[in-house]
C-alpha cells in the first residue's frame, strides 16, 4: 500500500520546486492517473500502487534471471552437472578449509572407457546421450554428499567432503556398478548399449601439496585404471604414485 506520508513528501516536493503555477488538470508528470490541480500533484493511488506492482514484479524477473544467469555460469549445459571454470574456484577453497580443518576430503575422477566408440559407430548424439545419463547417475549418487564437475570431454570429477580414500573408494565402486547397469538406444541398431567407466580415487592425505596435486594423483590412478583393462576402481597407493605416465 502506498503510505500517506509518500504522497504528501510527493506534492510538497513537487510544489516547491516548480513555483510556476499549472492549470489544473495540465499535468506535466508522466505518472499515469496523476494530475495537477491547485499546485498541487493529486496522485491516483490505486494506479500508483498498480505501478508499484509493476516494478516489484520486475524487480523479481531481474533477480530471477539474474539466478538463472548465474547458473548458467558454473553447470554445463549437457550433464547439468557443474563445469571445469564451477571447479577451479571451489576445489580450491575445499582444499584449504579441509588442509586447515583436518576434516576428511576426498577427489574421485570418471572416465567413460571407450566414449570415442559411441561416437564413431552411434552417432555424435548418442554419444551426447552417453554423457548425459552417466552425468545424471553422478549427480543422484553425490546429491547432496559430493559435487560433480564434467572436468573434460567424458572426464567427471568429483570432490566428496567428509569422506576419506577408504569411503570414498568404496562409494566409487557402488557408482561403477552403477553406470554398468545403464543402457541406451542405439539410433544405428537395434541393439541396447552400454556404458563402463574407469575411476581414480584418492583423498587428501595422500601426500599432495595442493588441490591441483590431488586432482592429479586422481587422474594417475584413472591411468592405472585404463592400463588395468577399464571398468575398475583404482585408488592411490605406491604402486601409482611410482609409476610414470605418459599422457
Ligand atoms: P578411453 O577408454 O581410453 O578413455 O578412450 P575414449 O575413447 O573414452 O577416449 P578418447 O580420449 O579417445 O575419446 C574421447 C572422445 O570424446 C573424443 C571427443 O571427440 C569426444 N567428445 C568430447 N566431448 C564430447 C561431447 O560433448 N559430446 C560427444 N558426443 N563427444 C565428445
Ligand atoms: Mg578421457
Ligand atoms: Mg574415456
Amino acid at each position: 500500500m502506498l503510505s500517506g506520508f509518500l504522497l504528501c513528501r510527493l506534492t510538497t516536493s513537487r510544489s516547491l520546486l516548480d513555483d510556476r503555477r499549472q492549470p489544473d488538470d495540465q499535468c506535466p508528470s508522466t505518472i499515469p492517473g496523476s494530475r495537477y490541480s491547485e499546485g498541487f500533484m493529486v496522485l491516483d493511488l490505486q494506479e500508483m500502487e498498480h505501478m508499484l506492482n509493476r516494478a516489484r514484479a520486475s524487480r523479481e524477473e531481474i533477480k530471477a534471471s539474474h539466478a538463472e544467469m548465474q547458473q548458467l555460469i558454473v553447470e554445463d549445459p549437457l550433464t547439468g552437472c557443474r563445469n571445469r571454470r564451477a571447479m577451479g574456484h571451489q576445489a580450491q577453497d575445499l582444499w584449504t578449509k579441509h588442509t586447515e580443518s583436518g576434516e576428511a576430503l576426498s577427489c574421485l575422477m570418471f572416465d567413460v572407457d571407450h566414449f570415442k566408440k559411441f561416437n564413431d559407430d552411434h552417432g555424435h548424439a548418442t554419444g551426447d546421450e552417453v554423457l548425459r545419463r552417466v552425468g545424471q547417475a553422478l549427480r543422484s549418487t553425490f546429491a547432496g554428499v559430493g559435487q560433480v564437475y564434467r572436468y573434460g570431454g567424458e572426464e567427471f570429477c568429483v570432490l566428496l567432503p567428509g569422506h576419506d580414500l577408504a569411503e570414498s573408494r568404496w562409494i566409487a565402486e557402488r557408482v561403477r556398478k552403477t553406470i554398468e547397469e545403464i543402457q541406451i538406444e542405439s539410433n544405428t541398431s537395434e541393439e541396447m548399449l552400454h556404458v563402463t567407466a574407469s575411476v581414480g580415487a584418492t583423498d587428501l592425505k595422500q601426500q599432495a601439496t595442493s588441490c591441483d596435486e590431488m586432482i592429479a594423483q586422481a587422474d594417475h590412478c584413472l591411468y592405472m585404471a585404463k592400463r588395468k583393462g577399464r571398468n575398475i576402481v583404482i585408488a592411490y597407493d605406491k604402486e601409482v604414485a611410482n609409476a610414470h605416465f605418459r599422457p
